[in-house]
This record gives C-alpha cells, sequence and structure tokens, in this order.
C-alpha cells in the first residue's frame, strides 16, 4: 500500500526558483506572472551568473529551478544550466511549457540537467488548450516524449482548478503511456491573472477548487498515479486544528528571484511588493521593511499569514468561532512514492 507522506520543510538544504524572463508565447489564464510586480526583461547571461553566485556562500545544499515566462526562450539557457553545474548546484530542474525553444534538448544532456519539468493543464486536449492555448497539448505532449526518448529525467505538472479536476483521474493512463516519472499537482492560486476580476467573473470558472471536493478527489487519485509506478506529490492546503502549522519563510530556505531583482521567500507574496530581499547593483540585500519577512512572524489561529489577507474566502469557522481546520503553508507537500 502506498502511503502520502507530509515532505517536512528542508533545513538543510536551499530551492532557488529562478525566473529568468517573464516573456511567454502562451497566455494561460491562470499564469502568475505579473509584468507590473516582476517585470518584462530578459536578464542577460551575466547577469544570471552573477545572481547565481550570490548562492554560492550558502553551505547547504542548493536545487536551482530554471523558470520565466517560458525559460527556454532564453538563448542562453544552456550556458546558464551549464554555469549552475560548474557552480555545484545539487540539482537543476528547468520547468517549460513544452514548447522547448532554441532546440534545447539538442544543448544541454541529461547528465547536465537533473529533470525536465513540462506544464499540462488537461487529459483532454480541449480543456488543455481552452486553459493554456490552442495547440499546447499536442506540443506539450510531444515535448515530453521527445525529453522521455533522449534519456532526461522527466516530470509533469498539474494545476487543479475547477476547469480541470475532474480529468485528474484520466491523467493516469496518459502519464503511463508518456513515461513521465513524476507528477506534481498544483493548487490554482490567486496570483496573477487568476486574481484578477475577468478569472473572477470567467464562465468556465478556472478558480479554486471547493475543500470537499479537493479532499475527495485529489489524494485519491494522488494514490492511484502511485499505485501504477509514478512518484506523486500535491499540496497539502487543510490541516486539522491540532496539526502542527509551520511557516516556510520562517524555517526552509526557499528564494524566487525575477528579473526585475525582488527576491520573495514566499510564493503568495510574489503579487505585492513586499520581497524580502532585492538584488541591489547586483548585491543580495535586505529590501525596505515592512515586508514578508514582518509577516511571516505572526502566529495566527487560522496558519498561513498571506493566505488570510489575500484569499480569506478558504477559512471556515463554527457558529462558536473555532476554526473547521487551518490552512498549510503552500509549499507543505504530500509525497506518495511510487512502488
Ligand atoms: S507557460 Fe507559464 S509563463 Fe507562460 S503563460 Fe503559461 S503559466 Fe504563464
Ligand atoms: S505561504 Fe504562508 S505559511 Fe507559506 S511561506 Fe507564505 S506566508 Fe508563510
Amino acid at each position: 500500500m502506498t502511503l502520502p507522506q507530509t515532505v517536512a520543510f528542508s533545513r538543510n538544504s536551499a530551492n532557488v526558483f529562478f525566473h529568468i524572463l517573464t516573456q511567454c508565447n502562451l497566455k494561460c489564464r491562470h499564469c502568475y506572472i505579473n509584468p507590473q510586480q516582476h517585470g518584462q526583461h530578459t536578464l542577460p547571461l551575466s547577469t544570471i551568473q552573477t545572481w547565481l553566485e550570490a548562492f554560492s556562500e550558502s553551505s547547504h545544499t542548493k536545487n536551482l529551478i530554471f523558470l520565466g515566462g517560458e525559460p527556454t526562450l532564453h538563448p542562453e539557457l544552456p550556458a546558464a544550466v551549464r554555469f549552475a553545474r560548474k557552480m555545484g548546484f545539487g540539482s537543476i530542474t528547468v520547468d517549460t511549457n513544452g514548447y522547448l525553444f532554441h532546440d534545447i534538448l539538442e544543448k544541454v544532456n541529461p547528465g547536465e540537467v537533473d529533470a525536465v519539468s513540462f506544464s499540462l493543464d488537461g487529459a483532454a486536449r480541449a480543456t488543455n488548450d481552452r486553459i493554456r492555448g490552442k495547440g499546447s497539448f499536442d506540443t506539450c505532449v510531444a515535448g515530453i516524449r521527445q525529453a522521455v526518448s533522449k534519456g532526461f529525467n522527466t516530470s509533469l505538472i498539474y494545476t487543479v482548478s475547477r476547469a480541470n479536476i475532474n480529468e485528474l483521474e484520466e491523467m493516469v493512463p496518459l502519464l503511463k503511456n508518456l513515461g513521465v516519472a513524476m507528477f506534481f499537482i498544483q493548487i490554482i492560486g490567486l496570483r496573477g491573472k487568476s486574481a484578477s476580476q475577468e478569472a473572477d467573473t470567467a464562465p468556465e470558472g478556472i478558480l479554486q477548487v471547493e475543500r470537499r471536493k479537493w479532499l475527495d478527489t485529489v489524494p485519491r487519485i494522488a494514490r492511484m498515479i502511485a499505485e501504477s509506478g509514478i512518484t506523486v506529490s500535491y499540496p497539502k492546503v487543510f490541516l486539522n486544528p491540532d496539526e502542527k502549522f509551520e511557516c516556510a519563510g520562517r524555517v526552509a530556505d526557499n528564494y524566487f528571484i525575477f528579473p526585475n531583482g525582488r527576491v520573495y521567500r514566499c510564493p503568495l507574496c510574489e503579487d505585492f511588493p513586499i520581497h524580502s530581499l532585492v538584488f541591489k547593483e547586483d548585491q543580495l540585500v535586505s529590501a525596505a521593511k515592512l515586508n514578508e519577512s514582518d509577516f511571516f512572524q505572526l502566529n495566527i489561529p487560522e496558519g498561513c499569514v498571506m493566505n488570510k489577507l489575500i484569499q480569506p474566502h478558504n477559512l471556515s469557522y463554527r457558529e462558536d468561532g473555532t476554526l473547521e481546520y487551518k490552512i498549510a503553508c503552500c509549499l507543505l507537500k504530500e509525497e506518495i512514492r511510487s512502488e
């Protein structure tokens, strides 16, 4: 029997999520990239290298994830990968929408990139393309096949919303057929376009699923996928009132870097100018107060402070005012390893 295990926040490793550009060929309806907050430019290779060096002092194991926008639109992504490899990053992942620009899989090899992670948001072409754009399903599937055939460790990210939760079960045969090693389920958050009024009034409702629906669907299907031989991870989201809550901003080492120099420690903060760090003249320094780090220190019975601030409708109270559940840190994951 495969059982979910909560992945504890690591005190001994750092995760660096590096958005090297914000440009993208797609316009996904839930895109969290917010040009006003994240900038619109592409970092030159020299800046990518200098900013990566800011993490060289850390004695922790460092995991690097190249993101965008679409990171393969950056013509010097292969050089950035090789630089990071020489710097000794413990693992290097490239997240992609599957378009694999600049023949990226010809220019790096599985010894240089530990994982290529593809985003697909539907088991059916029509569902995915309604969310991510026409033609994106076929292109992504072809990209996954190409990566698998070249020997890359390949994973798939599926962002669950009301528009696609009913297709999660159909992902089981598709994942087997594609040969991916790992499946990451994410929950749609109210960031970027998802937070806009347009998304709020969308007739298809791409927005967040209700708690009961999430709990009845995601853990069950995650287990089915794990039993088919694929390791699965999904956000824990809800905690019982007596379960321990931890804020990753306080206890873990995560950095979300954007091309305008902002560095956040919490993804839920990325729509606001409350980053705790910033690259100034290529030096990583603390940002002006108040910032996200002040929010991390607040202890509230509801769990995640940022959740209470930006999506309080996720919370539910009993008649006597006590909480039905807490909201976990958005970075807390359940994992079910394949047997
Ligand atoms: S592929 Fe990623 S960056 Fe591009 S539009 Fe979609 S969510 Fe945004
Ligand atoms: S999501 Fe909430 S709990 Fe997690 S780092 Fe951000 S503020 Fe902290």
